[in-house]
């Protein structure tokens, strides 16, 4: 008999017949022999309608009121969903997190799970009910009730499975992880296998089926973690360690990003103080950078550019007016409509010249790029949104995602 975790997000537990789908679908697994932790989400937009009415009160919500209100959406779910599979005969009990051990610390709204008193959980198990959990919530060392940030019962989920040392199966509206999005590449093939560290990087590098910090348990504890679609019984995809039997691929996926703002410094003096300058106002004013590049020095002039998230445009802004003051004559010009396409692959770590045939790829195609960076297991390059389409087309289809 194994004991296994599910997770059901929002949009699978949405209306009360959803709510019933759901119960029949993990009893048919209780029936096989299986004990039982579930994990749901607030119903449909619960959250965002919490948040709203929250917002209709105050620009700046006391955030453990915050945790207070949003955590009750959880709490609907997990009562009716306890009541949908008692009224099928099956012994139930929904616990809210600090009924299920869950102890979190950090600030609220954004708190992190630090251990999981698992008994009570393991003794209702052992009486043999289906045990409901309300994800996204805990409680920290005050006894107030804490949440873990915005799609955070996948956390919970996963946290919960490496405390019982049993498989988490997230069940959501997508039906696995695609090589790419295939909302932008259609011929897009779902993997049957990914390996944690792949997963993190490809969340981190904006591809969003499943919450980072969820995947980064799943990793220092060697959880498998299963995602799949909640409808129907097509095969979904393992998030697991790196083995030899999963498939010899060098690059596994392609991640987009359309948040990309690329700002460029044009007419710096050339001096290694002015470019620390730059950077350091940015850093002061907590500004993300994620790639740099410079030209090589002009009749004693650079370039500098940079890239950062949309959403800090009008920090930099104020960066802007502050280097303006103590650089002189430099001009500052902001591109908005860049696209960060990044490939991802374990397999990189063994093989070279990755980036040379990417390089290739895109010369033969007539696309130009504007930066590159590389990690471990990723490169990212840079590129005007108007070649975007191409781009992915002809990456998808010589590397066969
Ligand atoms: N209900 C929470 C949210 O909407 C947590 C979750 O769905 O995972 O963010
Ligand atoms: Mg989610």
């Amino acid at each position: 008999m194994a004991t296994i975790v599910q997770k059901y997000g929002g949009t699978s537990v949405g209306t009360i017949d959803k709510i019933k789908a759901v119960a029949k679908k993990v009893i048919e697994r209780k029936k096989e022999g299986n004990d039982i932790v579930v994990v749901v989400s607030a119903m449909g937009k619960t959250t965002d309608k919490l948040i709203d009415m929250a917002k209709q009160i105050s620009d700046n919500p006391n955030k453990r009121e915050m945790d207070m209100l949003i955590s009750t959406g959880e709490q609907v779910t997990i009562a009716l969903l306890s009541m949908a599979f008692q009224e099928s005969g099956y012994d139930s009990v929904s616990l809210t997190g600090f009924q299920a051990g869950i102890k979190t610390g950090g600030v609220h709204t954004k708190n992190r799970i630090f251990d999981i008193e698992i008994q009570n959980v393991e003794n209702h198990l052992k009486n043999g009910k289906i045990v409901v959990v309300a994800g996204f919530q805990g409680m920290n060392e005050n006894g107030d009730i804490t949440t873990l940030g915005r799609g955070g019962s996948d956390t919970t989920a996963v946290a919960l499975a490496a405390k019982l040392n049993c498989t988490c199966e997230i069940y959501t509206d997508v039906d696995g992880i695609y090589g790419v999005d295939p909302r932008i590449w259609p011929n897009a093939k779902k993997l049957d296998y990914i390996s944690y560290e792949e997963m993190m990087e490809m969340a981190s590098l904006g591809a969003g089926v499943m919450e980072t910090r969820a995947v980064e348990i799943g990793c220092k504890y060697k959880i498998p973690i299963y995602v799949a679609s909640t409808h129907g019984n097509q095969k979904g995809t393992y998030i697991k360690e790196y083995d030899e039997t999963m498939e010899e691929k060098v690059i596994t996926g392609l991640s987009i990003s359309d948040d990309v703002l690329m700002v460029t410094v044009n007419n710096v003096p050339y001096n290694s103080k002015n470019i620390s300058i730059i950077f350091d106002k940015l850093a002061k004013h907590h500004v993300n950078i994620d790639m740099i590049s410079q030209t090589a020095p002009f009749n004693g002039y650079i370039n500098v550019s940079f890239t950062a998230s949309k959403e800090d445009v009008s920090t930099i802004n104020e960066v802007e007016k502050e280097l303006k003051g103590e650089i002189q004559g430099i001009k500052v010009s902001k591109e908005s409509d860049i696209t960060k396409l990044s490939v991802v692959g374990i397999g990189m770590m063994k093989q070279s010249g990755v980036a040379s045939s990417i390089f290739t790829i895109f010369a033969e195609n007539d696309i130009d790029f504007k930066q590159v960076t590389t990690s471990e297991i990723s490169i990212s390059y840079t590129l005007d949104s108007k070649d975007k389409q191409k781009a992915v087309t002809v990456l998808a289809q010589k590397l066969n995602l």
